[in-house]
């Protein structure tokens, strides 16, 4: 009898602190080796930088690597996250674009900062940048300087007071659109996901299965079925939506170390599952665009 324990599982959604997770790559790539995974992709948010180092430490530690990114883009207003999968890391244009969002992200954050310093709490965006390091800077490591100076106790409640999508203390960065972003992985060879599709309220008119609707006309390959926020009921809706429109599934923890306490690599909050052949099924599709 099968086992269910025993089935190969990978992790497919993953943050290292060249974005905004706090474990290195390498560190990361351990994890998912101690937790008994078969495969593993690194989506920082915006960049490739973390790539070369996951893909080495997977190579020694014996783990299936694909390379992966999230990028945030925008469609109808409101802000998608498009995971790409198994492309080629060093495509120029893929780096030029993510070069775009990065200036993007770092004009952002003297005016979030403005913001704050308006409401009386005393952060700086040197504070913010030192936080970030080497990393793409975003909305969690200000709110980790937010932390810091005593204004919240903790960064979630930070997210909760100021810093949600309509937050006094939010703004909204440019980026691109999810129609580019799609074409931008799949210019690169690979295969575009759309992540956590009901981790938010879907805004667009006709909500989650026109939004899918659309984003598969403008050549989306995946969604994103297992996730930590994803209960039964959504992974109902998201399989619905998978055979409606013949798309890929993929599944991973969403993992950004201490800034996101309670999940674990591979695992999530305990449950989470993602099998193996879903890593294959996505590196296959992006064999087929090169
Ligand atoms: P940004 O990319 O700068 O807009 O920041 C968005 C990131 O903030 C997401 O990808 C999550 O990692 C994190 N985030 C969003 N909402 C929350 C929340 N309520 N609590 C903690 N982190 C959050
Ligand atoms: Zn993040
Ligand atoms: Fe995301
Ligand atoms: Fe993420």
């Amino acid at each position: 009898m099968a086992d269910l324990e025993e089935i190969d599982c990978c992790d497919l959604h993953c943050h290292s602190n060249h974005s905004d997770g706090t474990e290195t790559p390498a560190r990361l790539v351990q994890l998912a080796k101690e937790q008994g995974l078969v495969g593993f992709a690194l989506t920082d948010h915006d960049t490739v930088s973390g790539l070369p180092e996951a893909a080495r430490t997977a190579r020694e530690l014996g783990l299936h690597f694909l390379s992966g990114i999230e990028i945030s883009s925008k469609i109808e207003g409101q802000e998608l996250h498009i995971l790409g999968y198994g492309f080629d890391p060093e495509h120029p244009a893929l780096l030029s674009g993510m070069e775009a969002q990065h200036h993007a992200r770092e004009k952002r954050i003297p005016a979030i900062v403005a913001k704050f310093n308006r409401l009386g709490i005393e952060i700086s965006a040197e504070q913010v940048f030192a936080i970030a390091g080497e990393g793409s800077p975003g909305r969690p490591h200000v709110a980790q300087a937010v932390v810091a100076v005593g204004a919240c106790k903790s960064v979630s409640e930070v997210f909760e007071k100021y810093l949600h999508d309509q937050g006094s203390a939010n703004v909204v960065k440019d980026t691109l659109t999810s129609g580019e972003a799609i074409d931008l992985i799949h210019s690169a060879g690979g295969v575009a996901v759309l992540a956590h599709p009901t981790a938010k309220p879907i805004r667009s008119t006709g909500g989650l299965d026109a939004l899918v609707g659309k984003l598969a006309y403008l050549g989306l390959d995946g969604l994103e079925l297992h996730h930590p926020r994803a209960t039964p009921q959504n992974r109902k809706r998201i399989k619905k939506l998978i055979r409606q429109h013949g798309l890929l599934a993929s599944g991973g923890s969403d993992f950004h170390g201490g800034n996101s306490p309670g999940v674990r690599l591979g695992i999530g909050r305990g449950t989470l599952k993602v099998p193996f052949s879903l890593l294959r099924g996505i590196e296959e599709r992006a064999t087929n665009h090169h």
